[in-house]
């Protein structure tokens, strides 16, 4: 069995004892096993932030190029890496290749933003934010808000559906930045994560330190980090709300952003045609979001909101399009959808399932256990693409992660609309299909504070628009209250959870020189 070692102050480490087994979640077969017993973690956060002065001297095209040899390195060994993404995450090959392909061209769309970043900034390794403002009477005196890249490390924690976009999308940033890592994969998914930093190791383009690689526990860790560290976490809100409470964050300042739990929402506008184009795209997106990863993708649609005629149109369409879906081990020629990734997910998907449809209606699917295509009778974790018709308030108020959604009614309003996505209490990403641009102003002006993401669809942009479960490195990502308040990506804009925004007074000339701007 393969054992995953952790990559800690520049060697392998296998963890010393009490290993937990990851195994194919489409048979049960134990694959690997990883424990971090034995780490010394004060010495893994040493080691990062001496390391870290070797990649802040870094410029930004270094970083960039640094990036762009990573994206490389993992596409040359995407093949194996799809291979691993499906053996141990349960996902057919066009799942795999959504993780690992996401991992690939986010690095590579840091690479152009630090090649961009280069030809601004020529030698300088801090961002200004905005022009002079002037501050006395006399022009001379002014100020400049400047953002410094903060000499700690940044310690992400990852959960398991992503194992490939979900490490490196957050590495990207961290390194673009110029901040060192210390990654930790969810264990039970741990398996890809661990050799894209195997190839990376060996691919030698990583400067001494900046990536560590913890398969298994962070132990002590999170209790060590200081003011000038990071934890970047994703996961549940569980285990956010518990990880911010980390004895010592608060009193040393530690910065921390959290993505977490999502009840991303599908909204049909009333003036959608049925059976039209802005329609069939809606019924695709749904339909996709609902199979795609076998529903665990945090950005995918758990609510539908429906009015009028729309809801028995909708439902009828969503049904017939999900019929042909083929549950099974996704190795197998003609499986559609694989099952979800651990025992604990299945676990909790059939129990939520179970909540969603009390006093609703089941119109697909439902939390019998069933056996998957070409598995061992009894083996796998695998769960219905389901369909829930009726709100009985718990679609608000409960992730089930796994291919479910439901179809709640709402009464065409844009009030309506912008109430339904608030009840959610905070979410990453939500869709609305419309072309009424009163209809549009209205939903935008009400449901954005419960939002970190909207995809206006309507006509003219149906054939075109990029689904709304697909995070892209220019948009940023995260979502207020239950979704964790925290944001990443969005360009350049992600850069900035790892500098120092400090606002610098002075003598126009002096700062003028010291910054390196004309005056
Ligand atoms: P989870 O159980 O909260 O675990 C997330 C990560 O936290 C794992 O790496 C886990 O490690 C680690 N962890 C747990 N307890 C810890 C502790 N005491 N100290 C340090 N690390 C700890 O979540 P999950 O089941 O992996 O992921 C599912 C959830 O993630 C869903 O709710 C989903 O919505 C959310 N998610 C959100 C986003 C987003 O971008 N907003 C993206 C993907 C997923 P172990 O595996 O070793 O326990």
């Amino acid at each position: 069995m393969i054992r995953l070692e952790s990559y800690v102050y520049g060697r392998w480490i296998a963890g010393a004892a009490r290993p937990s087994t990851l195994v194919n979640p489409a048979t049960e077969a134990p694959l690997a096993e990883a424990s971090s017993e034995g780490v010394d973690f004060a010495e893994v956060l040493a080691h990062g932030r001496n390391a870290g002065a070797a990649l802040r001297s870094l410029g930004f095209g270094e970083r960039a190029a640094l990036l762009k040899s990573m994206a490389k390195t993992l596409h040359a060994n995407r093949e194996e890496l799809l291979d691993l993404a499906q053996q141990n995450g349960g996902n057919t090959r066009g799942d795999a290749k959504f993780d690992v392909d996401g991992a690939i061209g986010t690095l590579s769309a840091y690479a152009v933003y630090g090649e961009d970043l280069a030809k601004r900034t020529g030698d300088r390794r801090f961002l200004l934010d905005g022009d002079f403002i002037q501050l006395a009477r006399n022009p001379r005196f002014v100020g400049q808000h400047i953002y410094t890249t903060r000499p700690g490390v940044a310690v992400h924690i990852n959960a398991f559906n992503f194992p490939a976009w979900g490490t490196f999308e957050k590495i990207a940033v961290s390194f673009l930045a110029g901040v060192p890592v210390i990654t930790k994969p969810a264990t039970a998914t741990a398996l890809v994560t661990w050799r894209c930093v195997q190839l990376l190791i060996e691919s030698g383009a990583l400067p001494a330190g900046s990536l560590q690689l913890i398969c298994g526990s962070t132990g002590n860790l999170l209790s060590l980090l200081g003011p000038q560290d990071h934890l970047a976490f994703t996961g549940s809100n569980a285990t956010g709300s518990m990880l911010r409470g980390t004895p010592g964050f608060a009193t040393n300042g530690v910065r921390v952003t959290v993505e977490a739990d999502s009840l991303n929402a599908a909204v049909c506008g009333p003036d959608v045609e049925i059976g039209g184009e802005v329609w069939s795209t809606m019924l695709r997106n749904v339909a996709q979001d609902l199979t795609q990863k076998t529903g665990q993708k945090c950005t995918a649609v758990r609510r539908v909101f429906l009015s009028g005629d729309h809801a028995e149109a909708f439902e009828e369409a969503l049904t017939d399009a999900l019929s042909g879906v083929v549950v099974g081990d996704p190795t197998t020629d003609g499986v559609t959808m694989g099952p979800v990734s651990t025992a604990s997910q299945l676990r909790d998907a059939r129990a939520g399932i179970d909540a969603l449809a009390a006093g609703n209606r089941v119109a697909l699917g439902g939390s019998a256990p069933i056996d998957g295509k070409n598995a061992p009778a009894g083996k796998g974790y695998y769960v219905r693409p389901t369909v829930i018709v009726g709100d009985n308030g718990k679609a608000h108020d409960l992730e089930v992660f796994g291919p479910v959604v439901s179809l709640l009614p709402y009464d065409g309003t844009a009030a309506g609309a912008a109430a339904g996505i608030g009840r959610g209490l905070g979410s990453l990403v939500s869709s609305f299909y419309a072309d009424d641009r009163v209809w549009i102003g209205d939903v935008v002006a009400g449901a954005a504070p419960w939002l970190g993401r909207m995809l206006i669809c309507g006509s003219k942009v149906a054939d075109m628009a990029t689904p709304p479960g697909l995070v892209l490195p220019s948009m940023v990502h995260g979502g207020p209250g239950r979704a964790g308040g925290g944001e990443e990506l969005g360009g350049e804009r992600g850069l900035l959870f790892y500098m120092q925004r400090t606002a610098v007074a002075g003598d126009r000339v002096v700062l003028s020189k010291t910054f390196g701007i004309g005056e």
